[in-house]
Formats: C-alpha cells, structure tokens, sequence
C-alpha cells in the first residue's frame, strides 16, 4: 500500500504550483509506514491528490515530488523521464545531461564527458535506485561506463554516505579530454571539483571567448588577462592566443591541471611566456595587486560559493565587495569585469547591489554590458526558482 501524506490546509500552495520540495512543516498526517526512498502519495487536507513522490524522513525535505499526476512511477516513468532531458540537450560533446529538479528529477545529475557520464545522487530515492537508473542512461547515452560521484556532504542531511566509484562500465582514465569551443580540456572526474569541471560556465567562456577576440582586434596588441579563482585555467586558455595571462586559485592541483592543458593547446617552448599560475588567496593577491599599481585588460572574477544559506548572506556580501573592490581599481581604462556570483542565496537584483558598491567605492565608471547565468544546459524550472544560482555581469570600466 502506497504512504498517504496530507498536507495542511495552509500548505499545499506550492505543491500546486509545482514546486518540487515538501518540507516536514507541511505535512500534517503520514498514513502507512514508508521507509526512506519509498513512493508516497500526497492529498490536500480536502482529501483531493496533488502529487507523487519518494520519501525521507531523515531529510528536512521528506517528499520531493516526481509528478503532479495519478501515474504510476514506475521503470517507464523513469525511462521516459531521463529520455526528455537527455534529448533537450545537444547530443555530443561535454554538457550537463539530466539537472536535478530542474528537469523533474529530484536528486539526480548526469553530466557527459566524452564518452563518460558522471552520475550524482543526492538523495536517498535516487541513491536507492541509482543502479536501474545508470541501466536505463546505458540505454539513453551511448557511453564506455559511468563513473559515480556522491561525495558531497549534502547527502549526510539524507542519512547518506558520500561515495565514489565506477556505476557501470570501464574505469575512465585519470584524465578525460574533451573540446571546449575548440580547445581541449583535460577533466579529472575522480577528483576534480563537482563532477569534474565548471560545465556551468561554458556559456560565460564563450562569451569572454568573443569579447576577447573583439578587443584584441580593436586594440590590435596582446591583451593582459587576469583569471581569478581559475580551477584548471579555462577562461584563460580561450584568452591565450590573443594575451597572456595570470591565473590565481588556492588550489595547487588545479594549478597544475591548468598548467597542462595550456601546454597540450599552446606548445610553446617558453610556457611563461603564455600564462602564469599563481597559487594563493585571492583576496590577498588582488590587494597586493592594487599596491603594485599593475593594470589588466580584463578580469574574471569566479570564486566559489560564499553563502550556504540566508543566515551567511551579509558576510558574502563582504567578500563580494572587497574582491569587486580590488578588481575594479587594478583595471585599465576601457577594459572588462566580469564578475560572478554562484551563491543561490544572493539574489542577481542584491548581487548587482554589491558590485555597484564596489565600483562606488573604487571611483571609476563603469557600464553593464551583459548579464550572465548558468549555461542552457543548466536550465531552471520556471515551478523551481532556486535552481537559478550562478549570476554574472560583465561590466565596461572606464
Ligand atoms: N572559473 C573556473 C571555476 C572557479 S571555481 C572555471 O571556469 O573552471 C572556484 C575556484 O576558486 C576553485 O578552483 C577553488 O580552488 C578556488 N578558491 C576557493 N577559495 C579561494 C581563495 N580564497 N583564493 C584562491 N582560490 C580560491
């Protein structure tokens, strides 16, 4: 017998309007005894259905809703749900596959990597059935195996174990080479940050990618790039054949990653000629960047997420202002920001607050040129609004 879960009267809004999570202050009564991954029915007080979904009641979210309708969830429902976003997106290349409950599918991210996938189950229900899942992405994606990466520590608020390891298939190699735009990277899906690389960002390289281009035609001379927070280098490496550039992260493996793709791309006897990695805190290097008076072209500004929830929302808001700070003095007259923030609390209305402050602050002029988001890859659910966390703007200084 399937759970039954009602909902209180006040309560069921949001689950008629499609939003995916039922936290336990909504639930007013659970017929049946469901055990974490089950699937559960949940009525609105009156008694009407409103939806189907699997249970937890170790996480905060017990329900996350599979669908609004009375259809059963069965293997073909997950066949035919994994088949529509797999085929919205483009059918080679590296991209993000299957984007959790932006695509309906609560828990579960699948990203290609060549000819790997990368599974992520983030809940108890996806964890629960990740083996049927990666035998129907068999079906879906022609790949050479499945590499599973659920070492996040999200899944310690579901009662889980974070776990790697091979889901299907072969081993893949230590290091994955796949095209960016016409330029190849190397990606560690074993230990490399999320699922192995920023997919999220593909779309803000390629439009650095443009600008770039364009700048350096109008200037006519070799541009100076400064890429901070730069994992393993890549807005940099799309920046190569038109400037040099300095890459910072604290990160020493990614350093190195990015030291090496740029020599696979650019064998260039004198590779500190092309570009320069420099491992150390961001926020230490832009303010001794400031004194040494020395000015760059363009600036990336990517650093990770500052603020987990609402509570860290003021201290991010500080760490954003002095980096925005700092990045807009060190920029030459006419050059570029671009300027990120993948913090889902901060809203893109408060995040464009910040940078103006910054730029207050800094004296300088400045024009937003372009917004940016997450790649098209990364869609948001219109019923899911906290899918939306990466926001960016790229800002003329003058
Ligand atoms: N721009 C990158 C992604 C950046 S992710 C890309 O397009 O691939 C954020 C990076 O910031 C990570 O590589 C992490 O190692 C680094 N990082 C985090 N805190 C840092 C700090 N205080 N100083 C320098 N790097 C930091």
């Amino acid at each position: 017998m399937t759970a039954r879960i009602t909902i209180k009267a006040e309560r069921d809004k949001p689950i008629v309007n499609q939003h995916p999570w039922v936290f336990s202050g909504a639930i007013s009564s659970v017929k049946g005894n469901p055990v974490p991954g089950d699937i559960v029915d949940v009525f609105s007080s009156k008694g009407t259905f409103l939806a189907r979904g699997y249970w937890n009641e170790k996480s905060q979210m017990q329900v996350r809703i599979l669908t609004w309708h009375d259809e059963p969830i069965d293997d073909a429902w997950w066949f035919n749900a994994l088949q529509r976003s797999i085929k919205s997106r483009p059918s080679q290349g590296m991209a993000r596959l299957v984007n959790a409950e932006s695509d309906y599918l609560p828990g579960l991210v699948v990203d290609r990597y060549g000819d790997w996938l990368v599974l992520q189950a983030l809940t108890f229900g996806i964890d629960l059935r990740k083996e049927r899942i990666a035998e129907f992405l068999r079906e879906l994606v022609k790949s050479r195996g499945i590499y599973e990466r659920s070492d996040v520590d999200v899944r310690r608020k579901e009662g889980l174990e974070e776990v790697k390891g091979v889901l299907w298939g072969e081993e893949p190699p230590a290091l994955i080479e796949v095209d960016e735009f016409g330029r190849k990277l190397l990606i560690d899906v074993r230990n490399g940050h999320k699922t192995g690389y920023y997919i999220d960002q593909a779309d803000n390289r390629r439009t650095f990618l443009d600008l770039i281009k364009q700048e350096s035609d109008k200037l006519g001379r070799e541009l100076a790039i400064l890429n901070l927070f730069s994992y393993t280098g890549s807005f940099s490496l799309h920046a190569l054949p038109y400037g040099r550039a300095v890459n910072v992260d604290s990160s020493r493996d990614s350093l190195e990653l990015a030291e090496k793709i740029t020599q696979i791309n650019f064998p260039h006897p004198k590779q500190d000629e092309l570009a320069e990695y420099i491992l150390a805190d961001v926020f230490e290097y832009l303010r001794d960047t400031v004194e040494r008076k020395v000015q760059y072209d363009l600036v990336v500004v990517d650093p990770p997420k500052f603020a987990h929830n609402a509570q860290q929302v003021d201290r991010a808001a500080r760490g954003y202002k002095d980096l925005n700070l700092n990045a807009f003095k060190i920029i030459a007259p006419g050059g570029y920001l671009m300027t990120f923030s993948c913090s889902g609390a901060i809203s893109p209305d408060l995040f464009q607050k910040i940078v103006f402050g910054a730029l207050a602050d800094s004296g300088r002029q400045g024009q937003i040129v372009r917004r940016l988001s997450q790649s098209e890859d990364h869609p948001v659910a219109l019923t899911f609004p906290e899918g939306e966390y990466l926001k960016g703007l790229l800002v003329r200084v003058f």
